[in-house]
């Protein structure tokens, strides 16, 4: 039975949208869908065009854990929506499990030449926090990612646990894990809190799962791993967890071992996999947002060329799985007919943005359109950085400071932050305060257009 819509009630889960609590926007309700691992269907993609279409304003965001989110529902529409979705198969497999459909893994799990297939570990890890009691009630910002040591895998995204191979071509050697951050890549990085046996990763999920749980209730105003490794310390943690899987999770080696660096650019283009003679062909769609029509016409192109599913992204773009290697030149041509991007030296490839003033009351400027401008003015200048334009400084569309931010100060004016490790502010180091659109394209192509920041 589909649950009642929730009204938008002041607790923690409040801020968040589901597929049944629409969080209303400037422009009307926002749904998020959450997929399984990114991947949807042509037929459930041309359903969710239809849908944003009928209910909605016609956007649909791909966000940065590979869901999407349709926005603009009005209020009447709702109940029609969730219907909608739930036909298409787009429910969480119980009720109350809609929140914590959180686990994030490589769009490349199970197809990378070599790398272990981690889709099994990681389905049973999900249909767990949908069907347990205990587990539907974790926050819906609460995240496990489950890495297998792809090529291809967003490794920034700080997750509550993670967990990754020590030696991906060899399961037998074990999974590294740590709480509250990422697997450590530059030397650098914070180290990983222990190792389990590829037999015991299942229990260690559960394990880590159950003592935050009771803690939590303990701490009810708490909602993330995070807060209790602050309370309790790593140690204490360490020895519970050790307590309750009866074996030893630390080892000293731990400390030096580094997750091989995932490839810059590599869920753009022509994409290499385990599957003989195919291949998947990615691209990115304008700051990550598509309209009806592009959707339709990307499961037009899903249907004739690839095996008709579309795998998305956390980087907000898509990838064409099963694709034959011969078609894959004409598959990534239809995607740039479609205005979709495959070249990671365009601005547009890499820029990212929230809703902006459109879409959002908080929003000084109209960072959508803004960034559009902003990257026609950057076209065809190699070496720019990544960009991010925000329209204030929750920074909704990225949890990390990316190397140049673009905070919102009024209409169609920006301060410009470059990413430093010192700050002084969560976004670097200020460059320029209060540019308009085209005196940022001038300062960053000026600057990074040619070559490395001369600010820097
Ligand atoms: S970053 Fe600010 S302006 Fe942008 S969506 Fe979030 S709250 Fe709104």
């Amino acid at each position: 039975m589909k649950p009642a819509l929730q009204p938008l009630v002041h607790d923690r889960r409040s801020a968040c949208p589901g597929l049944f609590r629409m969080a209303q926007a400037r422009d009307g309700g926002i749904c998020r869908v959450k997929l399984t691992f990114g991947n949807v269907t042509s037929n459930q993609m041309t359903g969710i065009a239809e849908a944003a279409e009928q209910f909605g304003n016609g956007i649909v965001d791909i966000t940065n854990r590979a869901n999407v989110q349709i926005r603009g529902i009005r209020p009447d529409s709702e109940d029609m929506l969730v219907d909608g979705l739930l036909e298409l198969g787009l429910g969480p497999l119980t009720d109350k499990g809609d929140d914590v459909r959180n686990v994030m893994i490589s769009p490349l799990a199970g197809l990378d030449k070599g790398k272990f297939d981690i889709r099994p570990l990681a389905t049973r890890v999900l249909t767990a926090l949908q069907t347990s009691p205990s587990y539907q009630k974790l926050s819906p910002k609460f995240c496990i990612q489950i890495d297998g040591g792809e090529s291809i895998a967003m490794v920034s995204h700080p997750h509550d646990l993670w967990l990754s191979p020590v030696n991906s071509g060899n399961p037998r050697a074990g999974f590294s894990f740590g709480i509250a951050g990422t697997p450590p890549v530059l030397a650098e990085d914070f180290p990983a809190l222990g190792l389990v046996n590829v037999e015991h990763t299942f229990e260690l999920v559960t394990t880590v799962l159950d003592i935050f749980i009771e803690w939590n209730a303990r701490n009810p105003d708490a909602s993330r791993l995070r807060h209790m490794l602050a309370d309790i310390g790593n140690e204490a943690f360490t020895r519970l967890l050790e307590q309750r899987l009866g074996t030893t999770v630390q080892h000293p080696d731990l400390y030096y071992w580094r997750r091989e660096m995932p490839l810059a650019s590599g869920h753009f283009g022509i994409v290499d996999t385990s599957n003989a003679g195919h291949c998947m062909v990615g691209a990115m769609p304008p700051l990550g947002r598509l309209s009806p029509d592009m959707l339709r016409s990307l499961t037009a192109i899903a249907d004739r060329h690839g095996c008709g599913t579309v795998q998305l992204t956390p980087w907000q773009s898509v990838l064409l799985p099963g694709v034959a290697i011969e078609r894959a030149g004409e598959t990534l041509k239809a995607l740039h007919a479609l205005g979709l991007v495959s070249d990671p030296r365009e601005p547009i490839a890499t820029m990212i943005s929230c809703s902006g003033s459109a879409g959002c009351k908080s929003a000084l400027a109209a960072t959508q359109s803004d960034g559009i401008r902003l990257a026609a003015l950057l076209a065809g200048k190699p070496d720019i950085p990544q960009i991010h334009l925000t329209g204030c400084s929750k920074s909704c569309a990225s949890p990390l400071a990316k190397p140049l931010t673009l905070v919102a100060t009024s209409e169609g004016h920006y301060d410009i932050f470059l990413y430093a490790t010192n700050g002084p502010s969560r976004f670097g180091k200020l460059l320029a305060s209060n540019r308009t659109i085209e005196e940022s394209a001038d300062l960053i192509g000026t600057n990074f257009g040619s070559g490395g920041p001369s600010h820097a």
